[in-house]
């Protein structure tokens, strides 16, 4: 497994751990890894990171071709991926998180289903297309809520999906970066989300409503 480390900088910033990780399960880290190779090498590429991104870790890959067993169940987490990754979280303890994963075009049904809450007890995803943007069909959502109890109420966690048909496209990866970089850019889960909604007015709306509606009071998203 790579994992890219930029030391932040203690001013600033710097103090802000990140954490960037794909490819969970399956081989979805074959779709996820060149977007987060290529963050990784822009922010190598940026002299001053220290000040400006805060204390950097990227994962571009958990697993190359695992067995696929859904983030959602405890399982996950007794496997070797799983236990890999609840590892990093509890030795960074990162207050922002992003989880990039891949999906079928067969599954965007599944995913974003208004009904996923009583069918797989998770809020679906919101689809970041708007009448601002292409269709890339590139979803948004929380984490699983297993893993977000690692967490302090106080972080930031995302999930990314990104379509496996389409992640090919210059477009489609323009626009994930363009997420991650708001988070490299952003010191406080109010500036992240600030950011997102200047972004994606309608889909932020609906995505925070889900996750308001799923942790009621006792969570602030994400
Ligand atoms: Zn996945």
């Amino acid at each position: 497994m790579k994992l890219y480390r930029f030391p932040g900088r203690s001013s600033g910033s710097g103090g802000t751990r990140k954490l960037f990780v794909g490819g969970l399960h399956g081989d979805e880290g074959l779709y996820t890894a060149p977007i987060l190779e290529t963050l990784a090498s822009e922010v190598e590429a940026e002299a001053e990171v220290g000040d400006n991104y805060g204390d950097l870790i990227i994962v571009p890959s958990l697993t190359m071709g695992g067995r696929y067993i859904g983030v959602l169940s405890e399982e996950y987490y007794r496997s070797r991926e799983g236990m890999i990754l609840t590892g990093l979280i509890k030795r960074y303890k990162p207050s922002f998180y992003f989880e990039l994963h891949a999906y079928g075009e067969s599954s965007y049904h599944r995913l974003t289903n208004p009904e996923r809450e009583k069918r797989e007890g998770v809020p679906p995803f919101v689809d970041l297309d708007d009448h601002e943007h292409t269709h890339n069909h590139i979803l948004l959502g929380s984490i699983a809520p297993v893993l977000r109890e690692l967490f302090s109420a106080g972080d930031f966690c995302l999930t990314i999906e990104l379509p496996k048909w389409r992640s090919d496209e210059e477009g489609v990866r323009e626009e994930v970066m363009q997420i991650l970089r708001i988070g490299l850019l952003s010191e406080t889960k109010r500036e992240m989300l600030t950011q997102l909604r200047k972004m994606y007015p309608d889909a932020l709306k609906r995505a925070e409503a889900l996750f308001i509606q799923y942790y009621h009071s006792r969570l602030e998203p994400f």
